[in-house]
C-alpha cells in the first residue's frame, strides 16, 4: 500500500485565467499599482452592490485595518475593544497608532466577540469597536452598531474571514460601520497572494486612506504618469505608508472575485458533508448561519466534547499521522507574551476563549480539495472519535 500524499491544511485555488492575467500584466509594462488595481476596486464595489461604497485596494488586511484606524484619528490615550480570539493583526494595528487594546471574551456558541462584554469594557477612553467575523460567521452587527451609536464610538470590521458573509441578507462590508477590511492572504476565501480591501461609505475616511496608502502623496504614480498632461509634481501632505496593491496581485484578484460564488458553493458543500458525517461524534460542530444568510466557511472549527476520550493535541497528532494537516484558530491573544505582559492578562479573564482554545481544531476546508480529499478527512476524524 502506498501512502497517500500529505493533505495540507490550506491551499490556494488558482486557475489558468489568473495565470494568464498575471502574464499579461508582466508583459504590459505596468506591474505596480495601475489599471488592474483600479479595475479590481471597481469590480469589488460592484460585487458589494452599492455605488456609494469606496473600495481601496491595499497590500494586506493588516495595512487596511491600520489605514482605517489612522483615518478615524485613533491615537495615544484611545482604547479599542476587540476579541481575544483572533489573529494578532487585528490588535497590533491599534498599537501602531499608540492607542491601547481592550480585549474581551467570546460567545462560546459562535466564538464571536461577546456583545455584553463589549458594553462592559467601555470606558471614557474607548474610541472604537473592532469586531472580527470569526470563521466567516457574521457578528451581530446590529447590536455592535447600536452600542456604538449609544456611546459615540467608531466601528471598524475585521472581515478577513467574511467574504462573502451576510447578516440579515446584507453583505458584510455594506453595513453601517465606518470601514470594513477584507484579506486576500494566501489561505483566505479568495487570494491575491498578499492583499486586502478597505471599504467604506465615508468619503472623508476614503480620501485619507487613499493618501496614506501611498506615502501621504497628493497624487499617486499612475495618475501622475498617465494623465493627459503628465506631471512630475506632487505634494506630501502626511508621513504616509507603502500599502498599495500591485497590478500583479490585482490580476489574481480580478479572476478570484469572479470565481467567488463558485468557491462559496464548494465551501458550503464541504461544510455540509462534514456536518452530516460528524453528527454522531463527540464533537460540537460549528454553528451555521441563520436561515437565508451566508457563512463564508473560511474555517471549519470543531470542538471536542467534554466526553471525547482524546485531547486536542492528540487529535491533531492523530490527523497528522493520517496525513492530514489541521490547525488551531487561535492561540488567543491573552496567551501571547506581548499582549499578556502589556495588559497583565490571565486565562481566568477569558474563560470562554480559553476553553475554546483548549478544545477546538480547525479541519481543512478549501476549494482545491477533491471529494476524495474530503472523504479522507471524514474517515480520519471518524477513525479517531467514532
Ligand atoms: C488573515 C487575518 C488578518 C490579516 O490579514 P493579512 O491580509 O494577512 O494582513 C487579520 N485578521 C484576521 C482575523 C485574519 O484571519
Amino acid at each position: 500500500m502506498t501512502a497517500q500524499p500529505f493533505l495540507p491544511f490550506a491551499l490556494p485555488d488558482l486557475g489558468d485565467d489568473e495565470i494568464a492575467e498575471v502574464v499579461d500584466t508582466l508583459k504590459s509594462g505596468w506591474i505596480t499599482t495601475g489599471p488592474k488595481a483600479k479595475r479590481f476596486e471597481q469590480a469589488f464595489a460592484e460585487f458589494l452592490g452599492d455605488p456609494q461604497i469606496e473600495c481601496i485596494a491595499v497590500n494586506s488586511a493588516t495595512a487596511g485595518l491600520h489605514l482605517a484606524l489612522e483615518a478615524i484619528g485613533l491615537g495615544p490615550g484611545d482604547e479599542v475593544i476587540t476579541t481575544t480570539h483572533t489573529f494578532t493583526a487585528t490588535a497590533e494595528v491599534v498599537r501602531y497608532l499608540g492607542a491601547d487594546v481592550k480585549l474581551v471574551d467570546i460567545d462560546p456558541a459562535t466564538m464571536n466577540i461577546d456583545i455584553a462584554a463589549i458594553e462592559a469594557a467601555i470606558t471614557p477612553a474607548t474610541r472604537a469597536i473592532l469586531p472580527v467575523h470569526y470563521a466567516g460567521l457574521a457578528v451581530d452587527m446590529l447590536a455592535v452598531l447600536d452600542i456604538a451609536r449609544r456611546h459615540g464610538l467608531r466601528v471598524v470590521e475585521d472581515a478577513a474571514h467574511a467574504l462573502p458573509t451576510t447578516l440579515e441578507k446584507e453583505l458584510i462590508g455594506t453595513l453601517g460601520s465606518d470601514a470594513t477590511v477584507f484579506s486576500f492572504y494566501a489561505n483566505k476565501t479568495m487570494t491575491t497572494g498578499e492583499g486586502g480591501m478597505l471599504v467604506t461609505r465615508n468619503p472623508e475616511l476614503a480620501k485619507r486612506a487613499r493618501v496614506m496608502r501611498l506615502h501621504g502623496m497628493s497624487r499617486d504614480a499612475f495618475d501622475r504618469f498617465t494623465a493627459k498632461v503628465p506631471s512630475w509634481y506632487y505634494e506630501i501632505v502626511a508621513p504616509g505608508f507603502k500599502y498599495n496593491l500591485t497590478d500583479i496581485a490585482a490580476a489574481l484578484g480580478l479572476h478570484q472575485l469572479k470565481r467567488l460564488p463558485a468557491f462559496q458553493q464548494r465551501r458550503e458543500q464541504i461544510a455540509e458533508r462534514f456536518n452530516d458525517a460528524f453528527a454522531d461524534l463527540p464533537l460540537i460542530l460549528p454553528p451555521c448561519a441563520p436561515e437565508g444568510d451566508t457563512h463564508a466557511w473560511h474555517l471549519y472549527v470543531v470542538r471536542l466534547a467534554d466526553d471525547a476520550a482524546i485531547t486536542r493535541d492528540a487529535f491533531i497528532e492523530g490527523m497528522f499521522a493520517a496525513g492530514i494537516g489541521c490547525s488551531v484558530h487561535y492561540v488567543p491573544l491573552h496567551l501571547h507574551p506581548y499582549w499578556r505582559d502589556r495588559y497583565g492578562l490571565t486565562p481566568e479573564q477569558f474563560p470562554q476563549s480559553q476553553k475554546a482554545f483548549e478544545r477546538t481544531v480547525s479541519l481543512p476546508l478549501y476549494t482545491a480539495m477533491s471529494d476524495a480529499d474530503v472523504e479522507r478527512v471524514v474517515q480520519a476524524v471518524r477513525g479517531l472519535l467514532a
